[in-house]
C-alpha cells in the first residue's frame, strides 16, 4: 500500500532561490512540451508515449542547457505529469461518453508550478536535513522516521509560502489480525457528524464555524485593495496562511478521531461517499467540506490494517429508509425527510432514532460483503452483548466529544 509522510521544511536563503528558480523552469518546462504534444497530437493523431517525451527532453536541453539546472529525474517527472494530465483527460471524455456529468477539460498551460519531485533517486535523509540533489540541504523538521521503504520525494510550496517535504512510501502487507472488538456500522450525518450502529454519536466539529468569521474579514480585506498592488498580494497571502492553518487544525483532528476509531472497533462499515453530488446542495456544502468525511475515511482506511480493523464501504442507496430490524424499505410518503429524527418501522413496530437505525443497516451491509477472518475473537457478535468502549473527550481533541447514548 502506497502512503504519504510529510513534513515542515525551512529552507535557507540560498535555497529558495535556487528552489523557485527551479519551479519557474518546471512550469517553462512544462509548457514547452505541452505545446510540442498538442502539435504532435494534431498533426499524428498518435497518443504520446513517455518515449516521445523523454526525446524531446533531451532535445530541449540541448537547445536550452538552462533546464540541465534540474536534476535529471526530476525534470523527467515533469513530462510525467503531463502524461498523467493526458491520461486524465482521456479518462474523462471516456467517463462523459458513458453519461457521467463532467467536464473533460484538455490539459492546460500552467501559470506556476509550486512542487518538484524526485522520483527514484537524487535525495537523501539525514537527521534534520534532506539532501536534494541540485538544490541543497534542506532543513526540515522531522517529528517521525519512516520505517517503510521511500519511494519519492516531493517538496511543495503552499500559497502562503510555507514549504513541506513529502515522501512517499510502499508499506509492507502485513497479515491481517483482528483486535477483536465491536464491530459497528457508521451514518455520517449533519446533526450529528457521524452515528455509530451501537447508539454513539460523535459531534460535529464545525472547526471552519469557529474561524469563518476571521476568514471571511481577510477575504474582504483582499477585495477592499488595488489589484495587482503590493498591499494586495499581502492580503491574498495572509488569506491563504489562514486557511492553511485551518485546514491543518482540521487534519490534524481527524487524525486523532480515525486513530481512535479503528482502535476502539475491528469492524468499520461507512457509506460509499459522492461528497461531490451532495455539495450541489448550497445550503450544506460549507458544513460538508467541513464536516470532511472523505477525508476522515481514508485516513481510517490507512490506519485502519495495523490497527487490526477492517473498514469496509458499502452502498448507502436508502440507508435512512430501510429498517434495521425487518429491512422494510419507506416508499413514496412514508419516506423520512430531513427533519424527521426518529425511524418508526411501520412493518414490525421497530422505532429508534433515525441515524442509529441506518448505523445498523450499513454494518450490515458492510458485514455481507466483508471477508471472513481467521484470528481474533471477535466473530458476529450480536450487537449490544459486549462492553462498549466509551471514547473520551480527551482521545478525540479538537474533533469535538463522542458521547453515549443510552437506547
Ligand atoms: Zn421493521
Amino acid at each position: 500500500m502506497k502512503t504519504a509522510h510529510k513534513y515542515r521544511a525551512y529552507p535557507s536563503k540560498e535555497e529558495l532561490e535556487i528552489l523557485n528558480r527551479q519551479m519557474f523552469l518546471s512550469k517553462e518546462l512544462y509548457n514547452l512540451l505541452l505545446e510540442k504534444s498538442k502539435e504532435y497530437y494534431k498533426n499524428t493523431k498518435k497518443t504520446l508515449t513517455q518515449y516521445r517525451m523523454n526525446v524531446w527532453l533531451t532535445q530541449i536541453k540541448k537547445e536550452s542547457p538552462e533546464f540541465n539546472e534540474i536534476y535529471s529525474q526530476a525534470l523527467q517527472n515533469v513530462s510525467k505529469r503531463i502524461s498523467d494530465a493526458y491520461k486524465s483527460f482521456f479518462r474523462r471524455c471516456k467517463e462523459k461518453k458513458l453519461g457521467k456529468k463532467i467536464q473533460a477539460g484538455f490539459p492546460r498551460h500552467k501559470k506556476f508550478v509550486s512542487s518538484l519531485t524526485y522520483p527514484q533517486s537524487g535525495f537523501k535523509i539525514e537527521r534534520k536535513r534532506v539532501e536534494l540533489s541540485k538544490i541543497g540541504r534542506i532543513n526540515f523538521v522531522n517529528h517521525r522516521d519512516i520505517e517503510d521503504k521511500i519511494k519519492t520525494c516531493s517538496i511543495k510550496k503552499t500559497k502562503s509560502d510555507e514549504w513541506y517535504i513529502t515522501f512517499s512510501v510502499e508499506k509492507e502487507d502485513k497479515p491481517f489480525v483482528s483486535n477483536g472488538k465491536e464491530k459497528i456500522g457508521l451514518d455520517l450525518g449533519l446533526t450529528d457528524y457521524a452515528t455509530l450502529s451501537n447508539g454513539q454519536k460523535i459531534e460535529n466539529p464545525r472547526i471552519l464555524n469557529k474561524h469563518i468569521k476571521r476568514l471571511k474579514r481577510k477575504q474582504r480585506k483582499i477585495s477592499s485593495k488595488v489589484k495587482g498592488s503590493q498591499n494586495r498580494k499581502k492580503a491574498v497571502k495572509r488569506f491563504a496562511r489562514y486557511s492553511e492553518h485551518i485546514s491543518r487544525i482540521r487534519e490534524d483532528s481527524l487524525h486523532k478521531l480515525s486513530y481512535v476509531l479503528v482502535h476502539s472497533y475491528s469492524f468499520i462499515a461507512h457509506e460509499n461517499l459522492q461528497i461531490q453530488n451532495m455539495q450541489k446542495n448550497h445550503r450544506y456544502a460549507r458544513s460538508i467540506g467541513d464536516a470532511s468525511w472523505g477525508t476522515l475515511i481514508s485516513f481510517a482506511h490507512y490506519k485502519a490494517g495495523s490497527a487490526g480493523c477492517e473498514t469496509v464501504g458499502v452502498n448507502p442507496r436508502d440507508s435512512t429508509q430501510e429498517c434495521s430490524r425487518c429491512h422494510n424499505i419507506k416508499k413514496g410518503s412514508e419516506k423520512l425527510t430531513l427533519t424527521d429524527r426518529l425511524y418508526h418501522c411501520n412493518n414490525c413496530g421497530l422505532t429508534m432514532g433515525r441515524d442509529e437505525n441506518s448505523g445498523i443497516v450499513i454494518k450490515k451491509r458492510g458485514l455481507d460483503k466483508s471477508i471472513p477472518t481467521t484470528s481474533g475473537q471477535g466473530e458476529s457478535h450480536a450487537f449490544g452483548d459486549i462492553v462498549r468502549p466509551q471514547l473520551q473527550e480527551a482521545d478525540v481533541g479538537e474533533l469535538g466529544t463522542i458521547r453515549g447514548v443510552s437506547r
